[in-house]
């Protein structure tokens, strides 16, 4: 297996553009590395794609992007180029990303051209600003790609924010992580672009430390927190189901917890959080997480306190009626 790391180079379209396209992101630089398993640079992808829907770059731009006209009219279309990527990756790869935004767009683009999906369900990949924190820092801060080159004291011998100078740093930081802590690969990231359409799409993650479920679709909330898998609350270390201490509940509709208690391994926080799919339909992402006493207090106490709201609330209403 070989190591995508992979960087794009986007435009940003204004509202009024997004509602009439569809596609709030116009893909413009594809640039990528291909590392095998030794961590050996054995490729590399450098192309231009000519825009074909934003002329202009003088819409908000996420990515700082350092290419002119003339470089980006110069450029092919993006089915071709991607096709042409498609083909260098090969056919065992992991993509490796920095951060978590790139595939999304990448794929967005892809059915906008009406190109065959990059994968059914959700699409494994490595994050490797997420590698980063948890290797040196708290494993949740995220930094900008210079930091981590900075850090690492890496040669800054190239620009950055190009998306072949970018997906080179990225590599470079990936592989002194990978030095240094190989294990960190079991911790993969999954791009949801494409919603688990059945059971069988639907990823069950065990790293160790947590247990992460994405599902299906359902059609709206209620539905989901009351489906069986949804609502399982299985110990991740022994399989065994975990007793239901709190059922799950909502503070603000978004995000849902519980607690539960496995005998052998003490309590488990189960954190639902839900996400609504591209067509309007719902999904959720659950993980469950082996806490302490601690924890386990701060999920009691954040269902007190929504309970008492609500009996005030209630309350309120009875002495307006009356
Ligand atoms: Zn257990």
């Amino acid at each position: 297996m070989n190591y995508i790391v992979l960087d794009l180079e986007w435009n940003q379209a204004s509202d009024k553009y997004i509602k009439d396209y569809g596609l709030p992101f116009e893909i413009l630089e594809i640039g990528a590395v291909k590392l095998n398993r030794k961590m050996k640079v054995i490729g590399d992808f450098d192309e231009i794609i000519k825009p074909q829907i934003y002329h202009t770059i003088h819409y908000i731009t996420t990515k700082i992007i350092n290419l002119d006209k003339e470089e980006l009219e110069n450029g092919r279309p993006f089915p071709e180029v991607m096709q042409e990527f498609l083909e260098w990756c090969g056919r065992d790869y992991v993509f490796c990303i920095w951060g978590t935004l790139d595939l999304t767009e990448l794929q967005r683009n892809m059915v906008y051209y009406g190109m065959d999906e990059l994968s059914k369900g959700p699409l494994m990949y490595f994050d490797i600003q997420k590698f980063f924190s948890m290797t040196y820092e708290d494993g949740k801060i995220r930094r900008a790609l210079e930091w981590a080159v900075d850090y690492l004291h890496i040669e800054k011998d190239i620009p950055f924010h190009r998306a072949h100078s970018d997906a080179y740093y990225t590599a470079k930081v990936f592989k002194i992580i990978d030095a240094f802590k190989p294990e960190i690969e079991k911790y993969v990231s999954y791009d949801v672009f494409m919603v688990p359409q059945n059971k069988r799409q639907e990823i069950h993650a065990n790293f160790k430390t947590y247990s992460k479920y994405i599902s299906r679709e359902f059609p709206d909330k209620n539905t989901a927190i009351e489906d069986k898998a949804v609502s399982s609350t299985k110990c991740y270390l022994c399989g065994r189901n975990a007793k239901k201490m709190i059922k799950w509940f909502s503070v603000n509709g978004k995000n849902y917890f519980s607690l539960a208690y496995c005998r052998k391994h003490g309590y488990l926080k189960g954190k639902v959080r839900m996400k609504k799919a591209d067509d309007g339909n719902v999904y959720v992402i659950k993980t469950l997480k082996l806490v302490g006493e601690d924890v386990a207090e701060e999920i009691r106490e954040k269902q007190d306190k929504l309970r008492l709201q609500r009996m005030e609330k209630r309350h309120m209403k009875k002495e307006k009626a009356e």
